[in-house]
């Protein structure tokens, strides 16, 4: 017998009172999105449930892809099974011998939302579980915590069998608390931000910050293939790719080399920003970890955090660095981020960047620069791609013509 179809318990969600549909809609939307690579699968969900109907698409892929959404408490594969006494009297006893191994007690659960069938749901549990003696004698019942527990479900237009409880992600459906612009590098920080991020319901838009000819279409396709890894937890993600070049050339012309690193992260913050704006975003959320580099230490931060008043969200902020290699394993990024591109930020870098900026000084050294010009080229020059599960290899090939 083949799984037929995936039955989907929601998460958190189901406490959110009015906004319940709004959240189901959603969560529906970005199964469809990360799903989309099966096509013959299709997704419904109503106040209750959600449902993957797989239409013989293998069943695996499609739960190890389940397994990653964020919003999805648990989920059980099922049978579909014409809703006739013998039909279902012959896939209990088929699956169940299918399933039984010596010395596993079972129980069966029923239940009707056609009122019409033939048998209430005590009487299906009844016929049911002397169908599962007939096959297997020895079996035993057991009511609390049996080794199987056979779901039977008769609903208008079939019945259904389950009998596994997969746990989900958990979290909350992506998009349900807004969205966020993600400034993610090539680094390894910044995709685990802009997971934890996506875990808490908030939807992102990719801000990466290129310099032609200094950065490489590698640098830019790696940036594509970690936005490409955060798909998997809740659909389709606009990649922003924002030229940085002009900006960081007037800077190291013009400027002292101990500012160079927090002038261009000004501009970085003050682009996001007027991105973010432009595109309805909320917050902005980075992958800055105190202590690590420079540009981190807090006196770094409120530098180049001075440039705006939207709130700035940065989920790894106190993790050490090993505990965002963890997770950046877990997510499947960290392997991508250790592929040696070159960096917009490490370009001109100095040798000895000041650890302690002064927001006054930063701004005496604005001056020589046009910053209002300087941001809204970069802004009127940015381009958007959206990426989905999957990237097509020519696609990409593409992407790099147009880049170089
Ligand atoms: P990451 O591992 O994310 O690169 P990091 O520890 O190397 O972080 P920095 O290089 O100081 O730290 O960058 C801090 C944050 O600034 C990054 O996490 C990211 O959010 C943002 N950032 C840095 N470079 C870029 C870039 N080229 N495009 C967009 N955002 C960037
Ligand atoms: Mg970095």
């Amino acid at each position: 017998m083949e799984y037929s179809e995936i039955m989907i318990r929601y998460g958190e969600l189901s406490t959110k009172g009015k906004n319940r549909m709004r959240f189901i809609n959603k969560l529906k939307k970005n199964i469809q999105d990360v799903l989309s690579i099966y096509p013959m699968v299709k997704v419904t969900a109503d106040r209750d449930r959600a449902h993957v109907f797989l239409n013989g698409t293998n069943y695996l892929p499609v739960a190890e892809s389940l397994k990653e959404i964020f919003g999805i408490q648990a989920f059980s594969p099922s049978y579909k099974v014409k809703k006739e006494m013998p039909a279902i009297k012959q896939a209990v006893q088929d699956v169940m011998t299918h399933i039984y191994q010596e010395g596993m007690t079972f129980k069966i659960t029923s239940k009707r939302s056609d009122h019409d069938f033939e048998l209430d749901s005590r009487e299906l549990n009844q016929v049911l579980g002397d169908a599962v003696f007939d096959v297997i004698p020895d079996i035993k019942v057991q009511m609390k915590k049996p080794d199987i527990d056979l779901k039977v479900e008769i609903r208008d237009e079939a019945a259904y069998l389950s009998h596994e409880n997969i746990k989900g992600a958990g979290g909350l459906p992506v998009g349900t608390s807004g969205k966020g612009m993600l400034m993610l590098s090539g680094g390894i920080d910044s995709p685990v931000a802009g997971y934890l991020a996506l875990k808490r319901g908030v939807s992102i838009e990719v801000v990466h910050f290129a310099s032609p000819p200094y950065t490489s279409p590698g640098a830019l396709r790696k940036a594509h293939e970690l936005t490409r890894k955060l798909v998997k937890f809740g659909g389709n993600i606009q990649f922003i790719e924002v030229p940085l070049t002009e900006i960081q050339e007037e800077i190291k012309n013009k400027t002292p080399e101990a500012y160079l690193m927090t002038l261009t992260r000004r501009f970085m913050m003050r682009i996001t920003d007027a991105i973010r704006e432009k595109r309805h975003g909320l917050v902005i959320i980075n992958g800055e970890s105190l202590g690590q580099v420079a540009s981190q230490t807090l006196e770094s931060m409120q530098a180049i955090n001075a440039v705006t008043s939207t709130p700035i969200i940065r989920p790894v902020v106190t993790m050490d660095k090993l505990e965002i290699i963890e997770l950046a394993e877990k997510i499947d990024t960290f392997d991508v981020s250790i592929q040696p591109f070159e960096d917009c930020c490490t370009i001109f870098a100095p040798d000895h960047p000041k650890t302690t900026p002064k927001v006054n000084k930063a701004e005496i050294y604005e001056k020589r620069l046009d910053v209002g010009g300087l941001v809204a080229r970069a802004v009127a020059n940015m381009k958007i791609i959206e990426i989905t599960p999957q990237v097509e290899e020519d696609n990409l090939s593409q992407l790099i013509d147009d880049f170089l």
